[in-house]
């Protein structure tokens, strides 16, 4: 059996893979282009660098999300574990200290003796050499090229943005306010309301605003990460029903019933350090030019002296035709020995890329082991991914986040389910962690 195996890229899933691997024992070439060169989006040369919000999604595993850090965590996640190590106050969701978290992770990988870190940007995949990739949605173009090359498919791509993030200490109290949305758990966020003309000169401001210019070849938006800019081209309205929605955000030194909205907008800031200096704008990604993207911010009622320490941006993200190229068990149809992970196979996300390293490096292990690959299957919310992106029957695969609509259906009564959503998520959850369970004591055989 060999010991040594190559992980491509030093990002969330391939830093969640190396660490798995080192700790079955094997030495682990793990291949990260940065510093020499960049990405564009990342601006450390930390592993597994969170590029835009410092958000993991809900904590909860009757959600969508929730359910799938439970589900990697139960098979042995480390980053997830450090994720809550370096949690930062958000409500019901798990948000991370960005530079805690990558420190933290750095640290371990550093104190691996078997983990060799080469600085180095990987061009060919070599079939000989048992690999894992995963070099994100901003791959360098020459491996892109080389994986088309090699497996005869066409990459695709779409466009993810980046928000902005101010100081808190340039934001003025006098009308920001402290709450979380209808008071659930602790008043985390910091709140900007307006009124109505305010929303309109913001509106106003922000559809004639100039965009950067976008790369040269088509890709479209993925809905889940919609530039604020794009999403107020679809009406005056947009906003205030998706980032900008006032509803169960109350300013307690107002005095109003608790039903009824006090604002007619409100934009959200969210925590993104563990010292409480720095906050981003919740939704707020855009690719808005960098003087335009000050003059909007500055047009919040709160913000009119904020200071932006990062500003937005956006990207293309590429990712691989994951039906023709991917098996079940995320190694290709063509080198049995060569794995795909993280967002580059068609999932999307800070979660998803972390879950399917990892579970590409169980299967790395497994099959140098010579153990049957595991598969899932879609009760769990980590197999309804894989078994999307590897569906073969797509005409053209999109990017997809971890969700309820692409679980198999529960066979208890259908009607009285309907009624009772709660009661459904808590069967779909546990039905799910407990297949996990199970794959697990496999894994541990
Ligand atoms: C602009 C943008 C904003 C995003 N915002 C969010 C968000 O807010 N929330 C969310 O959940 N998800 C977001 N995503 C999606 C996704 O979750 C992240 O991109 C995530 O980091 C993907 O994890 P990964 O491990 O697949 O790739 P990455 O974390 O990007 O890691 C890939 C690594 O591979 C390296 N690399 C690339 N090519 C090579 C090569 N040839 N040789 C060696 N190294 C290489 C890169 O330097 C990088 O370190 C965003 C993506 C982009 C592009």
């Amino acid at each position: 059996m060999t010991n040594k195996v190559r992980v491509i890229g030093a990002g969330l899933a391939g830093s969640e893979a190396a660490i798995y691997l080192s700790n079955k024992g094997y030495v682990v070439d793990l291949i990260e282009m940065r510093p020499k060169y960049t990405t564009g989006a990342h601006t450390s040369d930390y592993p597994a660098e969170l590029v835009c919000s410092n958000s993991l999604g809900s904590s909860d595993i009757l959600s969508a999300s929730g359910l799938l850090k439970q589900e990697a965590l139960i098979l042995g996640s480390t980053l997830f574990k450090i994720a809550q190590k370096c949690a930062v106050p958000s409500g019901n969701s798990l948000s991370v200290d960005r530079f805690g978290f990558c420190k933290e992770i750095k640290e371990i990988i550093d104190s691996k003796p078997n983990i060799n870190i080469i600085n180095e940007k990987y061009e060919k995949i070599d079939p000989d050499i048992p690999t894992i990739i995963a070099t994100g949605p901003l791959s360098a173009k020459e491996l892109a090229q080389d994986i088309k090359e090699n497996f005869g498919e066409e990459n695709f791509h779409f466009f993810d943005a980046i928000a902005p993030i101010i100081e808190k200490d340039t934001i003025n109290f006098d009308k920001a306010f402290w709450a979380s949305r209808w008071d659930k758990g602790s008043a985390d966020f910091i709140n900007c309301p307006m009124n109505k003309e305010e929303y309109e000169n913001f509106y106003n401001i922000l559809i004639n605003a100039q965009k950067a210019p976008l790369h040269d070849f088509e890709a479209q938006f993925f809905e889940g990460c919609m530039p604020i800019e794009v999403m107020a081209s679809r009406g005056i309205d947009t906003l205030r029903f998706g980032p900008m929605k006032p509803v169960g955000l109350f300013d307690k030194r107002i005095k109003t019933e608790f039903k009824k909205n006090q604002f007619y907008a409100v934009v959200q800031l969210r925590q993104d350090d563990k010292l409480a200096n720095l906050y981003n704008l919740v939704g707020f990604q855009t690719n808005l030019k960098w003087g335009e993207q000050k003059r909007l911010i500055q047009a919040i009622p709160g913000l009119e002296n904020a200071s932006i320490i990062r500003y937005g941006v956006m990207h293309a993200n590429t990712f691989i035709n994951s039906p023709k190229i991917l098996n079940k068990s995320l190694n290709t149809k063509k080198y049995e020995n060569i794995f795909f992970a993280g967002q580059l196979t068609g999932v999307e996300g800070y979660c998803e890329s972390i879950s399917t390293g990892l579970f590409a490096a169980i299967n790395l292990d497994r099959f140098l082991k010579q153990k049957e690959l595991i598969t899932l299957d879609n009760t769990t919310m980590l197999g309804a991914l894989i078994d999307y992106i590897t569906f073969e029957n797509h005409k053209k695969l999109q990017p997809i986040n971890s969700n309820w609509g692409i679980v198999k259906e529960l066979n208890e009564d259908k009607k009285k389910l309907k009624k009772d959503k709660n009661l459904k998520n808590q069967l779909r959850s546990s039905r799910a962690l407990e297949e996990i369970k199970r794959i697990k004591e496999i894994i541990e055989e």
